[in-house]
């Protein structure tokens, strides 16, 4: 079974950065592809970015128990398939997820190193949510107002890495990570 770490944080907090950037530096962490109901946005790929699924194609999988975990997030669903966590063997995966969908892994795989991702302020993640240009204001609003939220539970994670320097979030999150990959390998 992979060694997971779970990374979350609110949307435009830059986890994706983040993790592209540690995995540069440490090729052995694969990502987990999640699965999502949204649109891809323009770029995104099928089975790249994510696997895009019909909203009854998604609740078919849930049925099934085909999901490690999954949550409604903006009124999207979005969720870690268990063949992708079985894909990667017994290396070390990424799951990019936000809160709810991370204390669902808290839960059942309590060994899994979490991470959350914590913005310098809340006025940056709003500059940085309207500064990608991808969503509309109707989205940034409703992501920030989760974000709220989430910002309230960052408490409830045993490492909190805050993204102000960019190069300093990846230092710090490759110093846990390797200290994990560590620990799979004695
Ligand atoms: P976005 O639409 O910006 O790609 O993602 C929106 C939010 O959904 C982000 O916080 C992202 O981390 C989260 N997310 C992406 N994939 C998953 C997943 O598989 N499960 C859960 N619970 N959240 C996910």
């Amino acid at each position: 079974m992979a060694h997971v770490i779970v990374i979350t944080g609110p949307s435009g907090v830059g986890k994706g950065t983040v993790i592209r950037l540690l995995r540069e530096r440490i090729p052995a962490v694969r990502l987990s592809i999640s699965a999502t109901t949204r649109d891809p946005r323009p770029g995104e790929r099928d089975g790249v970015e994510y696997h895009f699924l019909t909203e009854s194609r998604f609740n078919q999988l849930i049925a099934e128990g085909a999901f490690a975990e999954h949550a409604r997030y903006a009124g999207q669903l979005y969720g870690t398939l268990r063949s992708e966590l079985e894909r990667q063997g017994d290396g070390v995966v990424v799951l990019e997820i936000e809160l709810q969908g991370a204390r669902q892994i808290r839960e059942s795989m309590p060994d899994a190193l979490q991470v959350f991702i914590a913005p310098p302020s809340f006025e940056t993640l709003r500059e940085r949510l309207v500064g990608r240009g991808t969503d509309s204001q109707q989205t940034i609003d409703e992501r920030l107002e989760v974000a709220r939220n989430e910002l309230k539970a960052q408490n409830e994670f045993s490492e909190v890495i805050i993204n102000d320097r960019l190069g300093d979030a990846v230092d710090a999150l490759e110093r846990l990570v390797q200290t994990q990959l560590r620990g799979a390998v004695d």
